[in-house]
């Protein structure tokens, strides 16, 4: 999958996809990143990509010129999305997760200052996608947030060792406790049934855990299941 970034930080994407598992994935050809910056594209002297709002008030908006044509310079192969990180967005989970990672190639516009202009909206329709109910300084880290979550989908990208079939939400319901070495810390013990190797006891187990945090801490998220059941 291409992701082509358009961010005033070019740093902050590459940077962040120096390491660990989207390393890995680069490296192995599963996704490529491209951090395109608007203020390669301005046409004024200063390389200015923001002004003053018309009407008053406070922030610099990102003016439409830079980032329209920094979006039409890239090269759209077939099945593209382009996405737009905004907090007026759908708010991101699993299930939009799951629909973008369909498609090829992804055009992420990462805003920074007071937003965009709307005519950038108008003009490129991108689908708006929020990471929550609060306002962050940028859209590197919802962009992040989103080509890290969409690439672990991607086949190839988590070895066997990181499976994401169990992971919370792909059955509707959050991921049942993990527990690793040692068999006891500081007096309290891993469950005897996860020690006895009988796989039915064990799945069952999981599955009782997991009912049992998603009723308490997600009671949405539990009622949704019951009723899908
Ligand atoms: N004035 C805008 C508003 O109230 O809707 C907020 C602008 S915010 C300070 C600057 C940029 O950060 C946005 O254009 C967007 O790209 C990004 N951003 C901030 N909060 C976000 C969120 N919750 N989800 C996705 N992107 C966000």
């Amino acid at each position: 999958m291409i992701f082509d970034v358009l961010t005033l930080f070019p740093e902050m994407i590459e940077s962040y996809c120096g390491f660990s598992i989207m390393k890995r994935a680069i490296d192995a050809g599963i996704v490529t990143i491209n951090a395109i910056n608007p203020r390669d594209f301005t046409l004024n002297k200063h390389k200015k990509v923001d002004d003053t709002p018309y009407g008053g008030g406070a922030g610099m908006v990102l003016m439409p010129q830079p980032y329209v044509d920094a979006y039409e310079s890239i090269k759209q192969y077939d099945n593209t999305v382009t996405v737009m990180l905004s907090p007026q967005g759908e708010p991101l989970n699993d299930h939009i997760v799951n629909d973008l990672a369909k498609y090829n190639q992804m055009i992420l516009l990462c805003g920074h200052y007071e937003g965009f202009d709307e005519r950038i909206r108008e003009i490129i329709k991108p689908r708006e996608i929020s990471l929550g109910d609060f306002v962050l300084t940028g859209g590197e880290l919802p962009a992040l947030c989103l080509i890290d979550a969409v690439s672990r989908k991607l086949e190839g990208t988590l070895g066997k060792i990181e499976s994401a079939d169990e992971d919370s939400f792909s059955n509707g319901l959050l991921e049942y406790p993990h527990y690793t070495k040692p068999r006891e810390y500081r007096g309290l013990k891993v469950p005897e049934v996860l020690l006895n190797g009988n796989h039915k006891d064990i799945n069952a187990f999981r599955l009782e855990k997991s009912l049992e945090r998603t009723k308490a801490k997600r009671p949405d998220l539990y009622n949704k299941w019951l009723e899908n059941r």
